[in-house]
């Protein structure tokens, strides 16, 4: 590439088509470009080539969706969750812009945004890392820390997770390597006192131990097809750095620590007014990282999840929403499935109060809303589309409350219970 400096004819860039003072040729003489020309495309090229590597080719400042436009989209599958929502919202966004940044000659280095969410199951946990998975098109594995155990231990080891997120890239590596893992049950690792043992502890203290390794972000080996590694097995490097893990538990009793923490702070006048705000019913929202330690999470981990965040429990009215609203609500499920047999199905609101009750009155959360109406909807799934056979198919079908009644009342529901 020659450099050209000015002549008389002040010639112009031919990409940009200003005048400059210095411009290049390159392989063709009478094409030329200006130095701003060159860095710009510099920028570009490097930009492009820093997307291979972190397997981000389909993301970019401009498409990247904004954290509103994130808890947009999780409103339209999950329920309520605000607080949840917002923080998902947040630290997934800078997850992806620290991956996008520019090569910068800055020692700022952002760092990485791991999740924790605090919530009793089946309060949307999964469904929230899920749904914002499906909104990036980013691999998603989904694990659970009760399988894990220390490497060596019979077990699922920690690179299991890593598998099935590369079998979701399609073994893309790149690809891979800035997905999302979502690791439920974190809370059954924690150590079972606050003191460390001497003697060893299988299920808390190693596996927090390994997973701590890869939260941090390492290079782990990976058999590709999973199972238990093979001396002569090829193995496939995986860098965890750029990888977002959301961790997610139940911590069932951690509600006793927050309130021990927040009785030996409220001390004084002033202190006592603000206890008298305290939401006792609600004791979660108030949680914070020494809670954790309080219940078993060695700090280091803590240190590692940096964006912690609280579910709310689901009242009525959240269990009766999830009905109907979501996207994929179960309602809108069973009419689809009746609307393919040329059936128009319709609930009945007290019918759908009624089977809120239902998974009240027995425990069942969310997650039982599904064999309740299930065990609602199976005659009528297995009689009408006979219809179709003797050419009087009936158009309308609508579940009243005293249908519902009727199939809830032989539906044996305690077994419902042990299924959720
Ligand atoms: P968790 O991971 O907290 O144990 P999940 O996300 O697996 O719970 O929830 C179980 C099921 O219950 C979901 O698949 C979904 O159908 C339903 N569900 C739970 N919480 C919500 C919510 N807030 N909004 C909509 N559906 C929900």
């Amino acid at each position: 590439m020659g450099k050209r400096t000015s002549t008389t004819q002040q010639p112009t860039c031919s990409f940009c088509g200003r005048t400059m003072p210095t411009m290049y040729t390159g392989i063709q003489e009478n094409v030329l470009i200006c130095d701003e020309c060159i860095e710009s495309g510099h920028r570009m090229v490097m930009a492009n080539s820093k997307n291979k590597q972190t397997g981000t080719q389909g993301l970019s400042l401009e498409t990247l969706p904004t954290p509103q436009e994130i808890k947009e989209f999780l409103d339209q599958y999950v329920i309520g969750q605000d607080n949840a929502k917002r923080f998902l919202s947040v630290a997934v966004y800078n997850h992806y812009k620290r991956l996008l940044q520019e090569i910068t000659n800055d020692d700022v280095e952002i760092e990485k945004s791991n999740i924790l969410l605090v919530g009793s199951t089946g309060t949307g946990k999964t469904l929230l890392a899920r749904t914002i998975a499906k909104m990036l098109k980013v691999p998603f594995a989904i694990g659970d820390a009760t399988a894990l155990t220390q490497a060596g231990y019979v077990g699922e080891d920690v690179e299991t997770l890593l598998v099935r997120l590369l079998q979701d890239a399609n073994y893309d590596v790149a690809k891979a390597q800035t997905g999302i893992i979502f690791l439920d049950e974190v809370d059954k690792i924690a150590r079972k006192s606050e003191n460390p043992s001497i003697t060893r502890d299988v299920s808390g203290e190693g596996v927090q131990q390994s997973l701590l390794k890869m939260l941090e972000g390492s290079i782990v080996n990976v058999p590709p097809q999973g199972g238990r590694k093979h001396p002569e097995q090829e193995l496939i490097k995986v860098d965890t750095k750029n990888i977002l893990f959301i961790c997610g538990g139940a911590f069932d009793g951690i509600e006793r620590k927050i309130s021990q923490r927040m009785n030996a702070q409220t001390v004084g006048f002033a202190a006592q007014e603000a206890a008298a705000k305290i939401d006792k019913n609600n004791l979660l929202q108030y949680i914070a990282p020494q809670d954790l330690k309080s219940y078993g999470l060695i700090p280091e981990i803590i240190g590692r999840l940096p964006v912690l965040t609280y579910l709310d429990p689901l009242n009525r009215e959240a269990l009766r929403n999830i009905l109907t609203q979501p996207k994929n609500a179960l309602t809108k499920q069973y009419k689809k499935l009746l609307a393919m047999d040329n059936i128009t199905l319709s609930f009945d609101d007290d019918a759908l109060d009624y089977i809120v009750d239902k998974a009240l009155e027995y425990k069942l959360g969310a997650r039982g809303l599904r064999g309740l109406m299930e065990a609602v909807m199976m005659d009528v799934m297995y009689e009408l589309p006979n219809h179709k056979r003797v050419g009087t198919v009936p158009q309308t079908f609508t579940v009243t409350k005293a249908f519902a009644q009727e199939k809830l009342e032989k539906a044996d529901l305690y077994r419902l219970k042990n299924a959720v």
